[in-house]
């Protein structure tokens, strides 16, 4: 990477980076996406070592906690098929409990349980967008989300569905869930700088009082880069949009994100970026915002205790929380609506 904002090509979002010596890189394909790892500012066996570390545990809850896998969220969702209730392994078990209290927290515009109509689109594979548009008669028959509950402590936590048929689908945090763990283990490693992007869901490491980075906001309906953000001090920004998986048909453009109360595709926002210190909530919260638009923006900043946030409609209105105006900068003559 060189100095002042350069498109990665291969990246959903773009970053510059202004440190003086060049960070150690390494690119790996995860979580069915490229991402990277720059480690700045430390021996090269440090970096090699933390990079080693983050590229297993990514491996780990790529495997773990994809709902249609053979690791344990895929093994949970088979049994889930066909009886009401499961025993799943602690940290499992906690993700999902964090996953309820932001669906309640989002009034259920995020909702874990949305997985069965995920896959009746056709989202739960990565790869080809070659999905197509379901019956209404199927999307109502899925839409009768089951609800699940999550009881129990540590290494006896059990969850139990209203009926069978559940399919819990975390892929709307577990992105944010694994920028935080890269972040403790960066912080095991003595890691002082540093930027892992999970193909447009980063987090940002700088020491207190150092220079931020430069984070470009990706434009939803073109190659470059809308607006640059400035993050730090172990903040994630975390990006959802209609552009990351979806398919036309009848000219009409279907995406990843549902909204629970249609059972179809969100038409409310093209895309919604979210900084916080916690990247799980932040992940949620840019999920929930696609879904709830700019009608219900200010409540869930409010409801998710969000301050910094922006959201592009399709028709190219933008608009943020205040704290946003101090740390974004829009490109071109895109600007948000006051
Ligand atoms: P990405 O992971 O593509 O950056 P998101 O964080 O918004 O984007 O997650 C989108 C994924 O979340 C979808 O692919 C799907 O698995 C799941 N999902 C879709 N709609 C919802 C929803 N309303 N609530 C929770 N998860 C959802
Ligand atoms: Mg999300």
């Amino acid at each position: 990477m060189t100095r002042g904002l350069v498109i990665a090509s291969c990246l959903s979002i773009l970053v510059a980076c202004t440190s003086e010596t060049p960070p150690y890189q390494r690119t790996i394909y995860t979580f069915g996406t490229l991402a990277s790892i720059s480690i700045y500012d430390v021996p090269r066996e440090t970096a090699i070592e933390a990079a080693d570390d983050i590229e297993l545990a990514l491996a780990r809850l790529n495997r773990d906690w994809y709902a249609w896998g053979d690791g344990e969220l895929g093994e949970l969702n088979r049994t889930l098929a066909t009886t009401t209730s499961a025993r799943v392994s602690n940290d499992l078990g906690t993700l999902i409990r964090e996953a309820l209290r932001l669906s309640d927290a989002s009034e259920g515009l995020f909702n874990p349980t949305v997985g069965s109509l995920v896959e009746l689109w056709g989202f739960h594979e990565a790869g080809d967008d070659t999905g197509a548009r379901p019956s209404a008669t199927a999307i109502e028959a899925r839409q009768q989300l089951i609800s699940i509950a999550l009881d129990g402590q540590g290494e006896t936590m059990e969850i139990t569905a209203s009926a069978s048929g559940a399919v819990i689908d975390l892929g709307g945090i577990a992105k944010g869930a694994a920028l935080s763990l890269c972040r403790d283990l960066l912080a095991k490693h003595s890691v002082k700088r540093a930027l892992v992007d999970l193909g447009g869901d980063l987090i940002a490491l700088t020491p207190n009082d150092a220079e931020p980075f430069d984070i470009g906001v990706r434009d939803p309906r073109g190659e470059g880069a809308v607006a640059v953000i400035r993050a730090g001090a172990g903040e994630a920004v975390v990006t959802s949009g209609d552009y990351e998986r979806f398919f036309n048909e009848d000219s009409e453009r279907y995406h990843h994100i549902i909204d629970p109360a249609t059972g179809y595709p969100s038409e409310a926002a093209a895309s919604v970026t979210v900084i916080s210190r916690d990247p799980v909530r932040a992940d949620a919260a840019a999920t929930a915002m696609m879904v709830g638009g700019v009608a219900q923006f200010e409540a869930l900043a409010a409801a998710l205790d969000i301050e910094l946030a922006t959201l592009m409609t399709v028709d190219g209105t933008i608009i943020h929380t205040d704290g946003m105006a101090e740390r974004i900068d829009w490109l071109g003559d895109r600007r948000s609506t006051p």
